[in-house]
């Protein structure tokens, strides 16, 4: 664990998130340890002494995004003086010293690697020097306890860190480093602490679950079942897995702990055609991943699915293209992740010349929504009439007297209920389905 300064004087942080769960996850973690650094959460930069753009590289154009927000901000630092402000995140990782060279209001630049390092990092400012901290820690041993200020009654664990699969179009290996899985006993002990703080459902989170390792030599089916069978959460999901890794084991294990571990799965395609995939190199065929579907779905009838799909992939042809839109008919997708392909820096893809034209990529892209837009509401005609069990999380508030909660299946459901039911899983008759919100009314029992 970090050191903590010892200094009473409280301050206001202001963190603007951008990008995926992990970094979302990310940003919580930096709250909480600035948090022990006497910094506040503040809900507008201009009450903060110190800003934080924690940014993400994996999808869209983070550079230019960065540039603009810290550009809004040239005024109040003129104002006050003492504002510092930081780059965190993919970008932090990927830009470094080119972000402080550009940017002359910026103080501070990290990398994921370094978010533990914040504390000492902020302290540093004081003595008026710009700082970079954006070194991997691949050879060090990977510890880390889950902070979060308020986990409610969800929240995510983090069990692995980096990824060591190099798909030609990601940045992850360059930016989050490579594959490092958590100690299976620690992570035991910080879901027993999260449940004795309240939380009743935990979702493991890495850019591949699926392939931690811990040092003991445990895959991460045993670590599901020990976690299962220790730790006294009440409800498991996990995110995110590849279908390469995906394996009898896992099914057999979700099987065995039903409904504790849930019934949905988030398994990335990103194409429908082999010879895309192979260029890609998810280490996977159209076929193999079918095959997987359809294990998954003999063992575990009833899970829901959703998936993340790239289109305009270099060089990808409209044959191919037409693959991944006939996918939608094979895998019940409750819902997808659809983005066109855009080069990333350092990935091999970003090398090809064969681009496929904007105009093109969006052509897809609203084709490929639209399809699966028909068919998440066919779905969600499925649900009137079916009882759910809902982890209630919240009030609904915008509606007096409702509360949200989820399904195993990831399904939002809104229904009458009392505040006291938070944190309770009830069981609930869906009267109402649209393809991301169910409505229902709680089934007397
Ligand atoms: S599996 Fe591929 S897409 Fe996922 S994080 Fe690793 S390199 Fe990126």
């Amino acid at each position: 664990m970090p050191e903590i300064s010892a200094s009473s004087e409280m301050r206001g942080v202001y963190i603007s998130t951008y990008g995926c769960q992990m970094n979302v996850n990310d940003s919580e973690r930096m709250y909480t340890l600035l948090e022990m650094q006497n910094y506040n959460p503040v809900v507008s930069p201009e009450m903060a002494d110190l800003i934080i753009l924690n940014s993400c590289s994996v999808r869209e154009k983070p550079v230019h995004k960065i540039h603009s927000e810290v550009g809004r901000y040239k005024k109040l630092k003129s104002l006050k003086p003492n504002l510092k402000i930081g780059v965190g995140g993919c970008v932090g990782q990927q830009e470094k010293k080119a972000l402080l060279r550009d940017i002359p209001i910026l103080d501070f630049v990290f990398g994921p690697d370094n978010i533990d390092e914040l504390p000492q990092l902020v302290d540093e400012l004081d003595s008026g020097e710009r700082v970079a901290r954006a070194k991997f820690h691949h050879q060090e041993p990977y510890q880390i306890q889950t902070l979060v200020r308020n986990p409610g009654v969800s929240t995510f664990v983090n069990i692995t860190k980096g990824c060591d699969n190099f798909c030609t179009f990601c940045v992850v290996p360059f930016t989050r480093g490579r594959l490092r899985s958590r100690d299976d006993q620690e992570i035991v002990d910080d879901i027993k602490r999260l449940v004795d703080r309240g939380v009743k459902e935990i979702t493991l989170l890495g850019q591949n679950v699926n392939s931690y390792s811990s040092s003991r030599g445990m895959n991460f089916s045993s670590l599901l079942r020990r976690l299962a069978k220790e730790s006294g959460i009440e409800r498991i999901r996990y995110t995110t897995s590849h279908p390469k890794d995906f394996d009898q084991e896992l099914v057999d294990t979700m099987a065995e702990f039903r409904p504790q571990i849930c019934d949905y799965i988030h398994l990335p395609v990103q194409s429908g055609n082999s010879e895309v995939l192979e260029k890609m190199n998810r280490g996977y065929t159209r076929e193999d991943y079918l095959k997987k579907a359809r294990m998954i779905l003999d063992g575990l009838p009833g899970v829901s699915f959703s998936t993340d799909l790239i289109v305009g992939f270099p060089g990808e042809t409209h044959e191919q293209y037409l693959e991944t839109l006939s996918l939608l008919d094979e895998v019940p997708y409750e819902s997808i992740y659809a983005f066109k392909y855009s080069p990333r820096p350092f990935t091999k893809a970003a090398r090809w010349e064969d681009q496929v034209t904007e105009e093109e990529k969006s052509r897809r892209l609203t084709e490929l929504i639209e399809k699966h837009r028909k068919i998440a509401f066919n779905l969600a005609k499925t649900y009137p009439g079916k009882v759910l069990n809902v982890l209630v999380e919240s009030k609904d508030e915008r509606h007096e007297g409702v509360v949200t909660g989820r399904s195993t299946q990831n399904k939002v459901v809104h229904f009458k209920g009392e505040d006291s039911l938070i944190g309770e899983t009830v069981p609930v008759r869906i009267t109402k389905a649209f393809p991301s919100t169910l409505y229902g009314d709680r089934e007397q029992t």
